[in-house]
């Protein structure tokens, strides 16, 4: 059986059988010259042939007089869209053309149910005012396209509304929620006084300045006055208890004083030394120097100290021109024992060592100075546990250092002197 021939090679040049019709001369001469053993127009029509879309899959094989007729029905052979749409379309895809891409096929359109050619209904879409779609604002909604404008102005959540106290612009569901906080929007006074309703924001004012069903206390209300009532009775109360007021002033600013006091107890004791060691830092000391010499007996008292917490409570004075055998021409120092607080559980008479240390200033290689220590005597009158009210005079060291010493070596700098005074319970004297 011979190979069947294939055509689909002339079908593009004019001349194929199927294209001019199979019986005419001319084709029957161009196949010869090709195939020159076919030799008459009969051989030529019962030679075997593929159809001419063997290529594109047809499985189609047979005389070429057949050929014609099969193309009428062969799925692979185009013909022309039933719609006149000018498309020529493989029969295999006509279905689809008709459904899908024909611009002259007739569709419905899913929402709105009018008809269209095809090319219409792409126009149509996304116009339909029927489709639903989600709103714009993101409310969250699906709205018909022909109704969203009215959604949008009507009942969308998210549209804009302004605050009719306020002005101010909000989502339609959140303007409720602000309401109950609108700065202007006007509230009853919570005291029920006679006021119209007013604006959120000046309520505290109202309450503070005006409000007259609010109970104000009387201005000396700490002082102790109990008067309370409303605001616009206060005036005449303050004008007819003035003395009554002023009384209550007296009052308190005694109960202060007292507090002012016990206050002051407090500081001096948080400040007290307790260490049983006084460096005593006398300042102006060439001013206190002239002083003392122009006036006989001058003083000077340092601040009480104490041996520890609950110690002897002792202090410390000094006659910068002298005083007894060392009178005009030494410095003197003491020390006497005040009454404490716990000298009833305290050893009586008081027996620690005393040292007394005026220091060198500025001495390269430590600290120069003048010390003087001693032990107290039970007999001696001083140190017996003191009265309420001390009248002895301190136990020291009279001729303590002279003036002519004093000023020869470096005690006052920058018109400051220090003392030390010691207090050591082991009795054994240090220098
Ligand atoms: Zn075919
Ligand atoms: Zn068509
Ligand atoms: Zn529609
Ligand atoms: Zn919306
Ligand atoms: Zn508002
Ligand atoms: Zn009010
Ligand atoms: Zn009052």
């Amino acid at each position: 059986m011979p190979e069947p021939y294939q055509f689909q090679i002339f079908r593009c040049k004019g001349f194929c059988p199927v294209c001019v019709g199979i019986d005419t001369s001319q084709t029957v001469k161009i196949l010869k010259e090709i195939y020159p053993d076919l030799d008459s127009e009969k051989a030529i029509m019962g030679s075997l042939v593929f159809c001419i879309h063997h290529k594109q899959g047809c499985k189609w094989s047979d005389e070429l007089r057949k050929l014609k007729a099969h193309l009428n029905t062969c799925k692979h052979d185009a013909a022309a869209c039933p719609n006149k749409c000018g498309s020529q379309i493989p029969r295999i895809m006509m279905t689809d053309h008709l459904q899908y891409t024909c611009t002259q096929r007739r569709a419905k359109c899913e929402f709105c149910n009018s008809e269209f050619s095809g090319q219409g209904l792409e126009e149509h879409a996304g116009t339909c005012s029927q489709e639903p779609i989600y709103c714009e604002a993101k409310c969250g909604v699906r709205v018909l396209r022909g109704r969203m404008s009215m959604h949008k102005n009507k009942d969308c959540a998210k549209r804009l509304r302004r605050c009719a106290h306020c002005q101010r612009e909000f989502s339609a569901d959140t303007l409720n929620l602000h309401g109950a906080s609108c700065p202007r929007a006007p509230i009853p006074c919570p005291q029920r006084c006679d006021v119209a309703p007013i604006a959120r924001a000046d309520m505290e004012a109202h309450l503070r300045d005006e409000c007259k069903a609010l109970a104000v206390a009387c201005t000396f209300k700490e002082a102790g006055c109990r008067f309370k009532g409303p605001r616009h009775l206060l005036e005449s109360h303050l004008e007819s208890n003035a003395a009554a007021h002023l009384s209550l002033m007296v009052a308190l600013a005694g109960r202060q004083g007292q507090q002012i006091q016990m206050l002051k107890n407090a500081v001096a004791k948080l400040s007290t030394n307790y260490t049983g060691t006084l460096l005593w830092k006398i300042t102006d000391w060439s001013a206190k120097m002239a002083e003392a010499k122009s006036k006989d007996g001058l003083e000077l008292v340092s601040p009480p100290f104490f041996t520890s917490q609950y110690g002897y409570k002792l202090q410390a004075s000094m006659f910068l021109n002298g005083n007894g055998p060392g009178e005009g021409t030494h410095v003197s120092v003491y020390i006497k024992v005040l009454p404490g607080e716990y000298d009833a559980l305290l050893k009586w008479p008081f027996s620690h060592s005393i040292t007394f240390t005026l220091f060198e200033q500025g001495v390269p290689n430590g600290q120069g100075g003048v010390a003087e220590s001693f032990v107290p005597d039970p007999s001696w009158e001083n140190f017996q546990r003191p009265s309420l009210e001390p009248d002895q005079l301190g136990f020291g060291f009279p001729r303590f250092i002279s003036h002519e010493l004093l000023n020869r070596r470096p005690f006052v700098k920058e018109d400051t002197v220090f003392l030390r005074v010691k207090v050591d319970p082991s009795k054994i004297v240090a220098v």
